[in-house]
């Protein structure tokens, strides 16, 4: 694997987080991927879900993504004094998911947070609350899973892994309960550029795909751009969302940029741009079995059986069988429905 043939800067303790953060842990690891330009992915201290990226400007930071609680989001601010004394003056959302939008609320009049206007739109509409209230629903039966494995669990070592995310997710349960919705305060449609000092940050608008208020970050200079969740290289990330077809057409535009390195919006950052192609075959395949399907008028549950992507395994770890995730399979029905309901 050539996958981390950059070299990865690590700043997960310095001196400065040593003495002057001592009673707080550092809960995000730093990973330079050009000067001033960092991936921040959360080391299991806390909840966060998501990864950010970090802009370190000549007089200010810009800040892509916030994490999936405002406390985790505080604590993203608190790690990032161990990079620089700069104060964030921008956000951008990659989308409005509440992994990536949730933390909106930590930052003051004084900074400007940017997003497509569609996701100002629909956090308005109450997409967002909706969300954290599925969350509530959720986590009392996701907690017990953790401990009924917890209770199973023989090796010591992977019982003390346990034990820390079962305290991670205790505390993100109640972490959650402070969140209110923040909708960004400067939108824009189609793309919008930024300047600060000598760095260019363009912020572009690829059309609907993972959602359809995906925005890329694009650093020209740098050869740099973050995709949100609607590219994740190695791994297909989250796709019980979206307008698949829209989605691998709309990846042209990101195989049009000139760049190297792709901070994502999970996990860490990586290289080889040929896995657009790969991801792009992929989603035309999962949306052209499932559109067959629902043609032939086979209920979800039977479609997700019958979906078969083994042809993309060499690329995706994940997949090793036929059948695939019925929430997905689901999401592309309601897509097709609401197609021929409008035409
Ligand atoms: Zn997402
Ligand atoms: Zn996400």
């Amino acid at each position: 694997m050539k996958r981390l043939t950059f070299i990865f800067v690590l700043i997960a303790s310095s001196g400065l987080a040593a003495t002057a953060w001592a009673q707080t842990p550092i809960a995000h690891k730093f990973i330079q991927v050009a000067p001033g330009v960092y991936s921040a992915v959360g080391n299991g201290t806390i909840e966060t879900r998501s990864s950010t990226m970090v802009i370190v400007n000549a007089d200010d930071v810009f800040l892509v993504d916030t994490n999936i609680t405002p406390e985790a989001t505080r604590r993203l601010v608190s790690d990032i004094k161990t990079l620089t004394d700069k104060p964030i003056r921008y956000v951008v959302n990659t989308h409005w998911h509440y992994d990536h939008a949730d933390g909106n609320q930590v930052f003051g009049p004084e900074v400007t947070i940017i997003g497509h206007q569609n996701e100002r739109t629909e956090i308005l509409a109450g997409v967002l609350k909706n969300r954290i209230a599925l969350e509530f629903q959720n986590l009392p039966g996701q907690l017990d899973n953790i401990r009924k494995q917890l209770a199973a669990e023989q090796d010591p070592a992977r019982k003390a892994q346990l034990q820390d995310r079962l305290k991670a997710q205790e505390a993100y349960q109640e972490q959650l309960k402070e969140t209110v919705p923040t909708p960004p305060n400067v939108t824009f449609e189609d793309h919008m550029t930024i300047f600060r000092g000598d760095r260019e940050i363009r912020l572009i608008h690829p059309g609907r795909g993972h959602s359809d208020t995906d925005v890329l970050v694009y650093l020209p200079k740098e050869k740099v751009v973050a995709t949100g969740d609607f590219f994740e290289g190695p791994g297909t990330g989250a796709l019980a969302f979206g307008f698949h077809d829209e989605w691998a057409n709309n990846l042209e535009k990101l195989k049009a940029l000139d760049f190297e390195t792709v901070v994502s919006g999970h996990g860490e950052p990586f290289k080889r741009k040929e896995q657009i192609a790969y991801f792009q075959a992929f989603l035309r395949d999962l949306w052209n079995q499932t559109k067959a399907l629902h043609d032939q008028k086979v209920p979800v549950a039977e479609a997700a059986k019958r979906v078969d992507l083994t042809a993309h395994k060499e690329h995706y770890r994940n997949i090793n069988g036929p059948g695939f995730q019925e929430a997905t399979i689901a999401r592309i029905y309601q897509v097709l429905d609401q197609r021929t309901g409008s035409n």
